[in-house]
């Protein structure tokens, strides 16, 4: 890619490099970026170093927040006592679009994948274990339909069903290898409300 010279080469590779971005899509977004107007431009160079430099995970769920604690887990009028535990924070922001679910969260930022040599301990399990010391009525797991999702699903439930709080499951009525993301909100409320004991 030397024709390109050294800089607009460097912006393909950088673009390359993220996830679902092949190497043509990089050089078409490099071009459309040089072609940008230079405030334009700053813009989204700026808004890239913001989000890294303020985004956090929150001190209670583990969800990308850019405050100490994110706004669910500082909001008095949910229902503390249930958390739903999710992959993603993304599986996050799908379960609040539906608007019916009133407990807190705990987002693992992954799944356990011996394929992938992602380990228990390589996830936000711990963290989750700390929550549970505290006044937990039910643990609801969320994580994906996928071999990975049910791995650390079945994990979780032997992990924490010792300490006598209920542990459920989110119905199958999510596909298999389904991402939470892309389902829509009135199946998302279904497996919701078809949970059932582990
Ligand atoms: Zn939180």
């Amino acid at each position: 890619m030397n024709y390109y010279g050294k800089e607009l080469s460097a912006l393909i590779a950088q673009l390359s490099a993220l996830p679902g971005i092949g190497g043509k899509t990089a050089q078409r977004l490099a071009f459309h970026i040089v072609n940008m107007p230079a405030q334009q431009a700053q813009a989204l160079a700026a808004s890239i170093v913001d989000a890294k430099e303020h985004i956090r995970y929150c001190k209670e769920c583990c969800t990308l927040t850019d405050q100490e604690l994110c706004p669910i887990c500082s909001n008095e009028e949910r229902d503390h006592s249930t958390i739903m535990v999710v992959e993603t924070s993304r599986d996050l922001a799908a379960y609040e679009k539906t608007g019916k679910y009133n407990g807190v969260y705990h987002v693992l930022q992954g799944a356990i994948s011996p394929q992938l040599g992602i380990g228990p301990a390589d996830i936000r399990l711990k963290e989750l274990l700390t929550r549970l010391q505290g006044d937990v009525q039910e643990v609801i797991i969320a994580t994906n339909s996928s071999l990975e999702g049910e791995a650390t699903a079945m994990y979780i439930s032997r992990l924490i069903k010792p300490a006598g709080i209920r542990v459920s499951r989110i119905a199958s009525g999510i596909p298999v290898g389904g991402d939470l993301e892309y389902i829509d909100e009135v199946t998302l409320l279904r497996a919701l409300e078809g949970r059932t004991n582990l």
